[in-house]
C-alpha cells in the first residue's frame, strides 16, 4: 500500500511568541508513516512509525516550466539546485553534531540531479504510470494552509517507508508573498533560498528538527528578511548522514518511478527516461490519499503551533 501526505510546510511567522525550552540534547527528526503524528514538546518526534527515506543514492527532480512571475525558469532551476547541493556537501564526520553518533566519514549517500523541466504542475503520484518529482511556484491561489510559505507532499509505501515521490509547492502569489532571489534579501521578502533548502530536507525524509534547534535549516519557523536556512547546521547534517550514512549501498537511479513524465496524469513518458524502475516493486494496491482529510488533519497541525 502506498501513502501520500503533506510532510510539513515552512511557516512564515507574523507574530511572534517565542518559547522558552529547557536545553537539553535535542537533535532532528524523520518523517514516519505514522499518519497524523503532531509534534509537541514534549514528543517532538515520532517514534512509533517507520521512518521515511529514499532507497537510491540520487532523487532526479523537475522544476515546473512556468516557474513564477517572481522568478523565471532557469534562475529557479540555478536556486533549487544550490539549495539541493547545500544537502550533499557536507562531510558526516566533520560537521557531526553533538547528539549525533555513529557518523562515518565522507558525504551523505544522498544527492539530487535536475532532469530538466516538466509541463506538469500537479502534486500527484501515479501508480503504474511516470512521473516527476515536482518543484512547482503557486503564483495564484494556495490551496494550502495561508500561512505556510511552502508544502512538501511525500509519497511513500507503507510497509517500509520507502519514498516514491516527493512534490513541493512554493507559494509564489506576489499579493501574498514577496520572495527574494538575490542578495542582500530585503526585511519584508522571504528568501527563496532558504526556504527551499528546508522543504528539500523534507524532500529527504527529513521532519522539523526539535525545537531547541532554533538556527537549524529544519527548524519549523521562519521570517521574512532571514537567511540562516541557506546554510545546513549540524544537526541537519547529522540527520541526512543518519538517514543515508556514506557507508550506504545503494546506487543513484534518479530517473521517477515509472519513468520521468512531463505531462500529469503519469501518460505521457519522456522518450529515454522509462529506464529505470529504482527501489522494491509495489506491493499490494495503490492507495493515493491526497484530499480533504489530510488537509484538515494539517490545519489542526497548524492550529496546535499557534497555541
Ligand atoms: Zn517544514
Amino acid at each position: 500500500m502506498i501513502r501520500s501526505w503533506h510532510s510539513s510546510s515552512l511557516l512564515g511567522l507574523v507574530a511572534v511568541g517565542v518559547l522558552a525550552w529547557a536545553p537539553r540534547a535535542a537533535a532532528f527528526c524523520r518523517t514516519t508513516t505514522t499518519e497524523n503524528f503532531v509534534p509537541t514538546i514534549t514528543k517532538p518526534c515520532d517514534d512509533a512509525g517507520q521512518p521515511l527515506s529514499w532507497a537510491t543514492r540520487c532523487v532526479g527532480y523537475s522544476v515546473q516550466r512556468s516557474a513564477s512571475s517572481q522568478v523565471g525558469l532557469e534562475r529557479a532551476r540555478q536556486i533549487v539546485a544550490e539549495a539541493f547541493a547545500e544537502w550533499s556537501a557536507h562531510d558526516c564526520l566533520a560537521t557531526l553534531g553533538p547528539t549525533c553518533s555513529g557518523a562515518a566519514s565522507g558525504k551523505p549517500s544522498m544527492t539530487a540531479q535536475d532532469l530538466g523541466p516538466v509541463d506538469c504542475d500537479a502534486v500527484e503520484y501515479v501508480q503504474g504510470g511516470s512521473n516527476a518529482n515536482l518543484v512547482v511556484f503557486r503564483d495564484g491561489d494556495w490551496p494550502h494552509d495561508g500561512v505556510a510559505l511552502a508544502l512538501t507532499t511525500v509519497t511513500f509505501k507503507l510497509d517500509g517507508g520507502e519514498i516514491y515521490d516527493a512534490d513541493v509547492e512554493v507559494q509564489s502569489n506576489p499579493a501574498e508573498v514577496k520572495l527574494a532571489i538575490d542578495d542582500p534579501v530585503p526585511a519584508g521578502a522571504y528568501d527563496l533560498r532558504s526556504i527551499l533548502v528546508h522543504e528539500f530536507g523534507h524532500v529527504f525524509g527529513l521532519a522539523h528538527t526539535q525545537p531547541a534547534n532554533t538556527t537549524a535549516t529544519m527548524f519549523e519557523r521562519y521570517r521574512t528578511g532571514q537567511t540562516f536556512m541557506r546554510d545546513v547546521s549540524a544537526d541537519d547534517v547529522c540527520g541526512l548522514c543518519n538517514v543515508y550514512p556514506p557507508t550506504r549501498k545503494a546506487t543513484c537511479a534518479p530517473t521517477p518511478r515509472g519513468g520521468l513524465g512531463n505531462e500529469c496524469g503519469g501518460g505521457e513518458k519522456d522518450k529515454g527516461c522509462g529506464c529505470s524502475t529504482p527501489g522494491a516493486g509495489a506491493g499490494g494496491a495503490a492507495s493515493l490519499l491526497l484530499g480533504a482529510g489530510l488537509l484538515a488533519a494539517f490545519a489542526r497541525r497548524r492550529r496546535d503551533r499557534a497555541r
